[in-house]
């Protein structure tokens, strides 16, 4: 594939020989600068330089404090550099599990072993270049048994007695270079993009996941329909599926690497895959400008995981934006930032602006101009910005252009604001007009004022009509004609704007009583045993020592968790005077949970087993569904599970 190159003034080729047994690495690079320009070339520590030449003029790089190789700028003014280094890469840890793998920062150290071998750019496991976008060409080789691959074209492979051979090219310009190896089994196939032209597919599965292969591949496809005629051709000549020994999940250019355990779970073909899939058009193709925030993340997953929901139902995708809204409510004061701010995830509170609101933004940008000019303008930014580094103000100028409006309000209130609008409807009065009706309803919000198009819907006597109201200012009236009598009106009842929830509009999750730190506990089990299984759920949920109070202390305002047989959680609800279990889990499975709102509006979760062992048999997996507000188990298994409608906010009309 031949575009034009503004960054092409590096080229890198690099010769590495891996033995996962013995962990040592051997490696030539051979670097051309195509342009004068001051450099810096960085290798990891735990590496020697046994060779270096200038233009084949041999010569001894320097080590600073932190003991990395640097090569002084000076140096650099010729065109090329030749470096020999070797040294022993760090054991593969198969210890951690998925929490501590998701929980921390992006692992930086080389490491390798008989399962598996990752060597991600930012651990200088080969002299790297610190400024600017490479060329490369990787050449792997591996003891017979390992195979590997890095991004970009599979150019040559070889496989002998002796080992494994592969020769790998990225013609477009790089930040860097992850290469990944293991035992794996490959398999291959094919899929025609948009422009004829045939696109390799391949997954490097360890052999007791290599059964799945046919499945993902068959996935895969299906994404590359979907995404070749919403945004363009794939930019690239492969894809590949690639698993990693530890429970991880990256994507970089050409492949995704993915824990063997997230590859088993069922849904991730559904979800996760899809979105690794649509970040080689935006992320690795349209490349995010980092400085000025990561608006990648944002559109990524409007067009994968919320498109899926869309596909899936009008109430899925509603859920989903009001999952969004509820995380952001969620949030402690001060963990909130403005969207230009995200530049990558760290946290989960960074999520829930770098991914959600972000998303939420491009779910107004297609209400404000369109589902047509929407889809255009993507058409358009991949057409402007494909290989180039992009940031918001090009998709603002993308959207502008092609739907011919002015975009600054919107994209600067997004953008650059934290918080959300926080809407009331304050007056709704009503008077006989000519030929039907006419309302008069009035909006408010805080200062200073977002603007804003306000779904609201008026429901009559014979139907529901839906109006959009465009508001501007911190409180303004709207004269409507309706045609039938009007019984009450609805503020954005399918959650269609990112804004501030009303107390209770959305009812609990089980999620509020596992992070809030204020939450209190009751233990019901009046037996030691069963006491100690409860708490034990208790604090396997909180992830913490729960705060355990008596039975027969009175709710506080607070969250409350509560745990008991069922028995004891009947009598309990009795005793409080609560509403008895709901119909959605009532006489279902052997454990159940469910939300409700307490009597000073604290939100409760009620835990209950039929007996001691099917109580413990959810320790492991209740944890995982804080995003339910009920859910029914038969054993381990979930067999049931929901969300409690929206309570939306809505004002009778007289
Ligand atoms: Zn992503």
């Amino acid at each position: 594939m031949a575009y034009s190159l503004p960054d092409s003034a590096i080229d890198y080729d690099i010769e590495v020989r891996i033995n996962p047994t013995t962990r040592v690495l051997e490696g030539r690079s051979v670097i051309t600068f195509n342009r004068t320009r001051e450099q810096t070339l960085i290798l990891g520590a735990q590496f020697e330089v046994t060779q270096a030449r200038i233009n084949g003029q041999p010569f001894d790089p320097e080590t600073d404090q932190s003991h990395m190789w640097q090569i002084p700028v000076a140096m650099l003014r010729p065109h090329q550099i030749e470096i020999h280094w070797r040294g022993e890469l760090h054991p593969l840890d198969e210890t951690l599990d998925h929490e501590q793998t998701l929980n921390r920062p992006i692992a930086v150290s080389a490491v390798s072993g008989e399962t598996g071998t990752y060597l991600p750019n930012a651990s200088y496991w080969y002299p790297r270049v610190m400024h600017g976008l490479v060329h490369y060409t990787v050449q792997i080789e591996l003891p017979s048994g390992q195979r590997g691959l890095v991004a970009g074209r599979l150019v040559e492979e070889e496989e002998t007695d002796s080992g494994y051979r592969a020769r790998f090219e990225f013609t477009h310009p790089a930040e860097g270079i992850d290469l990944m190896a293991g035992p794996y089994e490959i398999t291959t196939d094919s899929v025609t993009g948009i422009k004829g032209e045939l696109i390799q597919l391949r997954t490097y599965f360890h052999p007791e996941i290599s059964q799945l292969a046919d499945d993902y591949l068959e996935s895969v496809k299906r994404y590359f329909k979907l995404y070749e005629s919403w945004i363009g051709a794939y930019p690239f000549t492969e894809f590949s599926i690639v698993s990693s020994p530890t429970p991880t999940g990256f994507g970089m250019p050409t492949l995704t690497y993915l824990g063997i355990n997230v590859l088993q779970l069922p849904f991730i073909r559904d979800t996760s895959l899809g979105h690794e899939v649509l970040h080689n058009w935006w992320g690795n193709a349209v490349y995010p400008d980092y400085q000025s925030g990561n608006w990648s993340e944002g559109l990524t997953t409007f067009m994968a995981d919320y498109t899926y929901k869309e596909l899936e139902s009008d109430d899925a995708a509603r859920e989903m934006r009001l999952s969004w809204l509820r995380d952001f409510a969620a949030l402690e004061p001060g963990q909130d930032s403005p969207l230009a701010a995200f530049t990558s995830r760290t946290h989960g509170a960074s999520k829930i602006v770098g991914y959600n609101k972000s998303a939420m933004l491009f779910f107004m940008l297609r209400d404000l101009v369109g589902e047509e000019m929407f889809n255009r303008s993507l058409k358009g930014l991949w057409a402007m910005q494909r290989f180039k580094v992009t940031a918001w103000p090009h998709l603002q100028k993308a959207f502008e252009m092609i739907s011919a409006q002015n975009l600054q309000p919107f994209f600067d209130q997004w953008l650059n604001r934290t918080g959300a609008p926080n809407l009331t409807i304050t007056d709704v009065r009503q008077e006989q007009a000519d030929t039907g009706y006419r309302l008069n309803i009035t909006l408010t919000q805080d200062e200073p004022p977002y603007q804003l198009r306000v779904p609201v819907a008026v429901q009559t006597a014979t139907g529901e009509e839906t109006h959009i109201l465009d508001l501007k200012q911190s409180g303004q009236s709207f004269a409507l004609d309706i045609n039938g009598k009007a019984q009450s009106v609805v503020l954005d009842p399918d959650v269609r704007l990112f804004r501030q929830l009303a107390p209770d509009e959305a009812p609990p999750i089980l999620r509020e009583v596992m992070v809030n730190p204020t939450t209190v506990t009751f233990l019901l089990p009046d037996t030691d045993a069963t006491q100690q299984i409860a708490a034990t759920l208790a604090e396997k949920l909180q992830r913490r020592a729960p705060r355990i109070i008596a039975a027969n202390q009175p709710i506080p305002a607070t969250p409350t968790l509560i745990i008991g047989l069922q028995h004891e959680v009947d009598a309990w609800l009795s005793a409080k005077n609560l509403p008895s279990r709901p119909e959605a889990v009532n006489d279902k499975g052997s454990a159940q949970a469910w939300t409700l709102t307490g009597p000073d509006g604290g939100s409760l979760a009620i835990v209950s087993a039929q007996d001691a062992a099917s109580l413990e048999a959810i320790i492991r997996p209740l944890p995982h569904y804080g995003r339910q507000s009920y859910i029914v188990f038969n054993g381990r298994q979930a067999v049931d599970r929901g969300v409690w409608p929206i309570k939306v906010q809505r004002v009778a009309v007289e």
